[in-house]
């Protein structure tokens, strides 16, 4: 290195113009920077296996000509841009050359190679290391080598598993689209569009994800399933991974493994009055109660408060489920497996009701075996409570009917009906109160002088100078959490003769509205009303079921 110096020095020094030292230093100073440069072509050309001679070459050929276009221009600043330029442009023809040679992670001076330059530093690092990867055969996954495959895998897993926990999105949906793969989060039942991530990406995310789920990492056509935990702090979370071949590709889904929360009556929502006449049926002796309700509206929930409702130190209380969906303390719980016991749902609830039992517990009573085993329990002494998928009272009422088949045998001991659903509850944080508009009380009937405001979704906060910030609570859904809204009847005597006589499902529907049944949309608007949730969720929840669109794209 010193010779060159040298030979650049004394032609500086005999050309008049360079004597100056003022100008001389800056000369030094750049000069210096792109030998480090010529360094790096030198090494990384084994590194991507390309031409090493040529490369080097190229690079160094061109640090020569800028320093003699330097030297040759009589106007020292304009020698010195060129320079600039000119080592420059030979470096970023070389990166152009080496980063179309390597893989993405592996790329420099890209947006991500840059941004993680910077991130990695600090914040990231740490929390990488707080965070503990546990696969499905239980092993600690290790941080690996840094830009490896394996790495970046790692990364994208913590990246992505680290910002659908502080969303609470339950499911992470990876749909494969032409360029990119579209992100959806689940957040209290709603779905929520997040920034596509690329194939590129993904080529390193999916291998990482099947591997600690114990998939095959092979099988890109079958569906596969497996769990993997990661455990942060104290806290742990579980998540399953869900695998399915389509023609565009690989379909990939996270779904956070949760227990169906075993809370109480008190805690599902229940307006005043239906507390009240749910929560009396703990001293009565028998009788049948049908909980109903659309997929993933909390029907389990409620099933499992109302068993709860009863005391299960001084009853025999017994279920029959079809999957584990929570643990209920000092209740025999039974989950049906044809392919294990070798009988079907009816006998095996026939066999659970024989061991005498006051209550009984059958979700998914969808058989009419079972149905009718149901219905003769509830007349010989045992409180029984149903699960039925159904969208309103109604409905589940005919589709009892259908079941029993026998309407004396139904009516006789049934105690009441209800349906639900799930609507989100507003943050309470940054929640905004709204005068509704004319039309708007016009349409859903309300009383302009019992209501003066209703509530909307906020998402942004202002701090006093009028900032906008994401709301801390809500991370900017607007929504914290849900609350059940409920559509109930409680069958006297009079309706019990509706139900045996009417010749229509209209008739009966009549009926039951006149003993003050209230509609789901009813019931919904009285939470929106007190301030709980919004027209807008009333208006989602509410509409018939049509392919999920997303409520909202991304929040920063
Ligand atoms: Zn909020």
């Amino acid at each position: 290195m010193e010779s060159p110096m040298q030979d650049f020095a004394v032609i500086a020094v005999a050309y008049g113009g360079y004597i100056s030292l003022v100008k001389f230093i800056p000369f030094l100073v750049l000069f210096f920077l792109w030998w480090p440069l010529i360094g790096w072509v030198y090494e990384d050309t084994e590194r991507v296996e390309t031409n090493r001679p040529l490369w080097t070459g190229a690079v160094l050929g061109a640090g020569v000509l800028a320093v003699l276009f330097w030297l040759l221009v009589p106007i020292y600043l304009v020698g010195m841009f060129i320079y600039v330029i000119t080592v420059i442009t030979g470096a970023l023809v070389y990166v152009k050359h080496r980063n179309a040679r390597v893989m993405d992670f592996d790329r420099v001076l890209t947006a991500d190679h840059i941004k993680s330059l910077f991130s990695r530093s600090a914040d990231q690092g740490s929390e990488m290391k707080n965070t503990v990867f546990i696969t499905a055969n239980k092993n600690e996954v290790e941080l690996p080598q840094p830009r490896t495959p394996e790495f970046y895998g790692y990364k994208h897993c913590f990246e992505l598993v680290t910002d659908a926990i502080w969303r609470r999105a339950d499911t992470v949906t990876f749909t494969p689209g032409p360029q990119a793969y579209a992100v959806t989060y689940t957040v209290d039942g709603a779905a929520f569009q997040q920034p596509e991530i690329t194939k590129e990406q993904m080529d390193f995310l999916l291998p990482f994800l099947k591997q600690i789920a114990d998939l095959d990492t092979k099988e890109r056509r079958k569906p596969q399933k497996g769990k993997f935990k990661v455990l942060r702090d104290k806290d742990t979370f579980e998540w399953e991974v869900q695998t399915a071949g389509s023609t565009a590709g690989e379909q990939i889904r996270l779904v956070r493994s949760l227990a169906e929360s075993v809370t109480k009556l008190t805690d599902l929502g229940l307006m005043p009055e239906q507390f009240e006449r749910l929560s009396a049926m703990r001293d009565l002796k028998e009788g049948l109660f049908i909980v109903s309700g659309p997929k993933r509206s909390g029907v389990t929930t409620t099933f499992y408060a109302l068993i709860r409702n009863h005391d299960s130190y001084t009853n025999n209380i017994n279920t029959l489920e079809r999957r584990t969906s929570g643990v209920l303390p000092n209740v025999t719980q039974t989950i049906f497996d044809q392919a294990k016991s070798g009988v079907t749902f009816a006998e095996e609830l026939a066999r659970v009701i024989r061991m005498g039992p006051d209550i009984v517990g059958v979700a998914d009573c969808e058989e009419t075996k079972a149905a009718q085993a149901a219905c003769s329990g509830a007349i010989d002494q045992k409180i029984v409570y149903v699960t039925l998928e159904a969208d309103s009272v109604i409905t589940a009422l005919r589709k009892w009917m259908k079941l029993v088949g026998d309407r004396k045998l139904l009516s006789h001991g049934l105690l009441g009906i209800c349906n639900q659903r799930l609507l989100r509850v507003l943050c309470t944080e940054c929640k905004q109160a709204y005068a509704p508009n004319k039309e708007l009380m016009r349409k859903f009937n309300l009383n302009p002088e019992k209501t003066k405001a209703l509530y909307r979704a906020g998402k942004v906060l202002y701090d006093k100078h009028g900032k906008p910030s994401t709301c801390d609570h809500c991370q900017g859904t607007g929504f914290v959490g849900r609350t059940g809204v409920f559509e109930l009847v409680m069958l006297n005597d009079d309706l019990k003769k509706v139900i045996r006589k009417a010749k229509t499902m209209q008739e009966i529907s009549t009926e039951f509205r006149r003993a003050k049944m209230l509609l789901l949309q009813e019931q919904a608007l009285r939470k929106v009303i007190n301030g709980t949730t919004s027209i807008n969720e009333m208006i989602r929840v509410l509409s018939p079921p049509k392919k999920s669109t997303p409520v909202g794209k991304a929040e920063p």
